[in-house]
């Protein structure tokens, strides 16, 4: 091929040059002045797409949480095939429950056809477990909790369900009150053997009459203050996004449903509502289905009370 080049420059030379040979030369025009003449614009070649790109920060481990960006052009977003709420911005909360597989994958539908994925692996926990060989799992429920108890189940899976525009999901969760740290989320008791369910939320011990404050923005979806059978007076804040905070066993709630509150806002105070053996904040939160940690999403207890 190398050698083929020369001689082909060369017939193409001889071609050009024996034209005027064979046909009379065209009389020579008056020369008009020389012009520069820019080059014919070439059109410039289609843009290379930038590989759609997923920006994640957080806790990638049970019980945590994570914000994010979705790539540009994103129309649908999906986290282990189940869809999530994606904001104008594109920014969107994820959270991993607190017996999550050690694998979750996000997945971005695209709005010219692609699909972008962007893998997570989500670190296993080792969660307090207390075994408990003397002590039957649960006593028999009284007749008066079973009455009562499946209209508190519905009203706190509405509440739930009930999803608001808030935008405290992006904020930096702060805690709702500061103390001793009196009971972890996760942690489960297993009774001769039989596991009993885990300990849902943070437990801060305070004296009733404390004040608890929202830990994000959010609008207020339940506001029970008639003590429920277990959690007492209900506090429910949705931060948005399918995020939330419940709050239970207060003495007092002091935000109606439907208001929007501030974080930092004073809702309620700590109490002994409901089944608990002494005054104590629980604070569990959820995203979707998956129950998280609040101790790992709001970090470390500051202050004095820290645990
Ligand atoms: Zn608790």
């Amino acid at each position: 091929m190398k050698r083929a080049a020369p001689a082909a420059l060369v017939l193409l030379l001889a071609g050009c040059v024996s034209a005027p040979q064979d046909a009379p030369a065209p009389r020579a025009a008056p020369r008009a002045p020389p012009t520069v003449t820019a080059p014919a614009p070439t059109p410039p070649p289609p843009a290379p797409l930038p590989p759609p790109r997923f920006e994640v920060s957080g806790t990638a481990s049970q019980g945590g949480l994570m914000l994010g960006t979705a790539p540009e052009g994103t129309v649908e977003l999906l986290k282990d095939g189940t869809p999530v709420a994606l904001a104008a911005d594109r920014r969107f909360v994820i959270a991993f429950d607190r017996d999550a597989g050690p694998a979750s994958v996000l997945t971005a539908r695209l709005s010219d056809g692609r699909t972008a994925t962007h893998q997570i692996s989500v670190a296993p926990r080792a969660w307090r477990i207390e075994r408990l060989d003397r002590v039957a799992k649960v006593p028999v429920p009284s007749a008066d909790f079973q009455r009562r108890r499946p209209a508190e189940l519905v009203q706190i899976e509405a509440a739930r369900g009930r999803n608001q525009a808030a935008e405290g999901w992006r904020q930096r969760i702060i805690w709702p009150v500061t103390g001793r740290v009196s009971g972890l989320f996760g942690a489960q008791r297993i009774y001769r053997g039989e596991p009993g369910s885990y300990h849902s939320g943070v437990d801060v011990a305070r004296p009733t009459g404390t004040p608890v404050v929202a830990p994000a923005d959010g609008v207020v979806v339940l506001a029970a203050d008639t003590p429920f059978t277990l959690e007492g007076n209900l506090l429910i804040i949705d931060h948005g996004m399918g995020l939330n905070s419940a709050f239970l066993h207060l003495s007092r709630i002091d935000v109606p449903v439907g208001s929007r509150v501030r974080q930092g806002q004073m809702v309620g105070a700590i109490g002994a509502t409901g089944r608990a053996s002494g005054p104590h904040l629980h604070w569990a939160m959820k995203w979707q289905d998956a129950r998280i940690d609040p101790l790992l999403i709001a970090g470390p207890m500051p202050g004095p009370g820290a645990d």
